[in-house]
């Protein structure tokens, strides 16, 4: 912890995943924060991402959530007297060239000067320092000492529900009190909303809780598209009612799976949803279901990283 005292999902790159080994014991079926609320949000949209596995193309917003936190998670290698904002702004370029190593197609939603074809890449790295330098009114990084970055972190409930995800930071404070930090480039949720937002760090500190015998002392959101956070506290009563909660999230996606029934339910989310040329709200057809017997050994296996909340 310190030394004294409409948001855009990150596009998935490679992380390492270092967590609770659970090779051999009888998983049934595993869940990430982000596939739950995918299914939550509409099953449909669960369905083509999950199961279907359809591709998507990562957006400029999406793109911007990724630099930013490669930037935010390598600014504590540094010594802490470096953490500046002038020292983040100029790690943006390293950023982003790690995302293009990765994924080199993502250069071609970029346009070299005005166009509408997409946006220009320098007012677009200039929106990624912008992001940093709302960070720094928030927080001020020389004076943490973060105990985990880009955490990945698992348990298998009573249930071989095996629940995972990647924590952006923990900080974990001289009497031990742990305080789980996630980034958020888009803008903080409107009144009503918080607790949508707080259900994946209430599925973390689940996790945490399960792992390390310790409730988080606190969940903090930090949005940097309004410079805003939204910090909650939660006890074992909330967390149980996390687990009853994503265990209904499960079984509701096995019945879904056994009808072969998943429902479009439009929303907000439809705006920013990639698969409208597959969905009835738009006039269109599902493809045909995927053979699911595969689709669930996929969904089972451990490996790899779940895309994150950002
Ligand atoms: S467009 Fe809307 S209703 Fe259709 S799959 Fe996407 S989120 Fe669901």
């Amino acid at each position: 912890m310190e030394a004294s005292s409409g948001t855009a999902e990150e596009a998935p790159v490679e992380r390492t995943r270092i967590g609770t080994p659970v090779d051999g014991e009888n998983v049934l079926a595993s869940l990430s924060p982000s596939r739950a609320s995918d299914f939550r949000t509409c099953p449909l949209l669960y369905r083509l991402r999950t199961i279907d596995r359809l591709p998507e193309e990562p957006s400029p917003d999406a793109l911007r959530g990724t630099v930013v936190h490669k930037v935010l998670e390598e600014l504590f290698d540094l010594p802490a007297a470096e953490r500046t904002p002038e020292r983040a702004a100029d790690m943006v370029q390293d950023a982003w060239q790690f995302v293009l190593d990765a994924e080199p197609d993502v250069a071609e939603m970029f346009v070299a000067g005005d166009s509408e074809a997409g946006p220009e890449i320098t007012g677009w790295l200039a929106s990624c320092r912008e992001s940093l330098r709302a960070y720094f009114a928030l927080e001020d990084p020389r004076r943490l000492e973060p105990a985990e970055r880009e955490l990945y972190v698992e348990t298998l409930l009573d249930s071989k529900l095996l629940l995972r995800g990647f924590v952006d930071r923990i900080d974990v404070a001289p009497d031990g009190a742990i305080r789980v930090v996630d980034y958020k480039t888009g803008r903080s949720p409107g009144v009503g909303f918080e607790g949508k937002a707080l259900f994946q760090m209430r599925f973390y500190a689940l996790v945490i809780w399960r792992t390390r015998g310790v409730v988080p002392a606190l969940l903090r959101l930090v949005y940097l598209g309004d410079g805003q956070m939204v910090s909650y506290e939660p006890d074992e009563r909330d967390l149980l009612a996390t687990e009853r909660l994503v265990e209904a999230i499960w079984h509701a996606i096995e019945r879904a799976k056994a009808s072969g029934e998943w429902l479009p339910s439009p929303g907000w989310a439809c705006a920013w949803c990639s698969f409208q040329a597959h969905c009835p709200t738009f006039g269109n057809e599902p493809p045909p279901l995927p053979d699911l017997t595969a689709a669930r050994r996929d969904a089972v296996a451990p490996t790899g990283p779940p895309t994150s909340g950002p």
